[in-house]
């Protein structure tokens, strides 16, 4: 990233970040409340390390403001912050460079110094001169603050967003802070709202779903459970499948709109929405195109269902592999959807600007759910759970939330393949 860029782009996460500290400060002031008391009252939960500047900051305040001393502003601190982590993918854990900090924050890079400084003679007591175990549990290191190590050191709790990616926060990214403080590690399986991508996106199926059992489940998801005896009812069946290809005609027209090719709502709809990277493997949904391609180009009497496969996908500015992979997907759409010989049995669509609205157009017209990440790759998604809330099935690998989606529906209704992590 330019560096004019990155600067501005801390100075904005540092004012975003001391502006929250003030105001929870100021209103637990005014509560009546004293300072000591605040991590009974409040919890900082940084969403990712992106306001982890705000420790140092909250440090900072307590000790040249309020005029604490070291240890009562640790203890306060310590107490009120809370982290989770996102990812394990190292390209993606953000690393602030110390010169930056040292020249915009210097105040905040002197605290994270001493940090770093007490948390070292911590790492000696524990593994006396392996410098390699203090490589990796540093803050300091390599001429960058490494703003997820500050916040296991300085938080009162770490979470990952999946069973599977919270235990491999344990293991595999953090084994050694989790031998220091066993007691801090969690997991919270990530969730979405049903009043959004139910009962607005999809408002038949959600009428269904109320005339059939009620309207209880909005609030307690699990009752949807009430409907498994429906499953087994031809007259729910037809209602159920009638709402789907409602949505998919509806689907049908926009795309016609946005890319003017037609596309039969009779057809599967075989759906890849998420961000465009390597590890969630939409090059891998293409190669899985182009010998259905093959198959229908070497055999054209072949006897198929008719398939038409939706992406959707944003991705970094930066990020060049995005673009190629990107490229090919409609390379490999221009090519198919032009090719008569195979009689519209197969076609491809590259939606353009992914976004929640498209979102809320695409999920409900879904036939199958396309979570095909290398396994340990993907934290949690939240995207299997809106397809799978709106009647999608589920292809995946054993990754994410994946892992608990086929616990929950059972592993005859959901398409598992693939290796899993370790
Ligand atoms: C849900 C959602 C995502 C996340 O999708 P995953 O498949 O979990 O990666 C990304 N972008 C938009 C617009 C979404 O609605």
């Amino acid at each position: 990233m330019p560096k004019l860029l990155s600067n501005k782009l801390g100075v904005i996460q540092y004012f975003q970040c001391a502006c929250a500290v003030a105001d929870i400060l100021r209103r637990h002031h005014v509560a009546g409340r004293s300072l000591e008391s605040l991590p009974d009252y409040e919890v900082i939960q940084l969403n990712d390390t992106h306001p982890a500047i705000a420790i140092p900051e909250m440090l900072r305040v307590l000790l040249d403001e309020h005029q604490l001393t070291w240890d009562e502003a640790w203890l306060i601190t310590s107490r009120t912050f809370a982290y989770t982590n996102h990812t394990l993918m190292p390209e993606a854990l953000e690393r602030w460079d110390e010169k930056l900090v040292q020249t915009l924050l210097p105040r905040h890079f002197a605290i994270i110094k001493h940090i770093n400084d007490r948390l070292r003679v911590l790492v000696d007591q524990r593994w006396p001169g392996d410098s390699a175990v203090w490589h990796r549990l540093a803050v300091l290191h390599d001429k960058q603050v490494r703003m997820a190590n500050l916040c296991v050191v300085c938080g009162f709790a770490v979470n990952g967003v999946a069973a599977l990616h919270s235990d491999l926060v344990k293991s595999d990214l953090f084994p050694e802070y989790y031998q220091l403080w066993p007691q801090k590690f969690h997991n919270v399986t990530n969730g979405i709202t049903p009043r959004r991508w139910l009962q607005q996106c999809n408002p038949q199926l959600a009428a269904l779903i109320d005339q059939t059992i009620g309207k209880s489940w909005i609030t307690r998801l699990e009752r949807l459970k009430a409907l498994e005896p429906f499953a087994d009812e031809a007259a729910f069946r037809a209602r159920f499948q009638q709402i789907k290809r409602d949505n998919k005609r509806r689907l049908a027209d926009n795309i016609h709109q946005v890319t003017g090719i037609s596309v039969d709502p009779e057809a599967l709809f075989d759906v890849q929405i998420k961000r465009l990277h390597e590890y969630k493997r939409q090059h891998l949904n293409l190669l899985h195109i182009l010998s259905l391609y093959r198959q229908l180009r070497d055999n054209p009497g072949l006897d198929t269902v008719p398939r038409v496969f939706l992406f959707g996908a944003k991705a970094a500015l930066g990020y060049a592999l995005a673009k190629n992979i990107l490229y090919a997907i409609n390379q490999v759409a221009y090519k198919i959807n032009n090719d008569r010989t195979i009689n519209d049995r197969l076609k491809v669509i590259f939606m353009p600007d992914y976004r929640v609205t498209l979102a809320e157009w695409m999920i409900p017209a879904a036939d199958l759910s396309e979570q095909i990440s290398t396994a340990g790759k993907e934290a949690s998604g939240t995207g299997n759970m809106k397809l799978a809330l709106n009647g999608a099935l589920t292809i995946g690998t054993l990754d994410g939330a994946n892992v608990e989606i086929a616990e929950q529906v059972g592993e005859e209704n959901i398409f598992i393949f693939g290796h899993t992590k370790s």
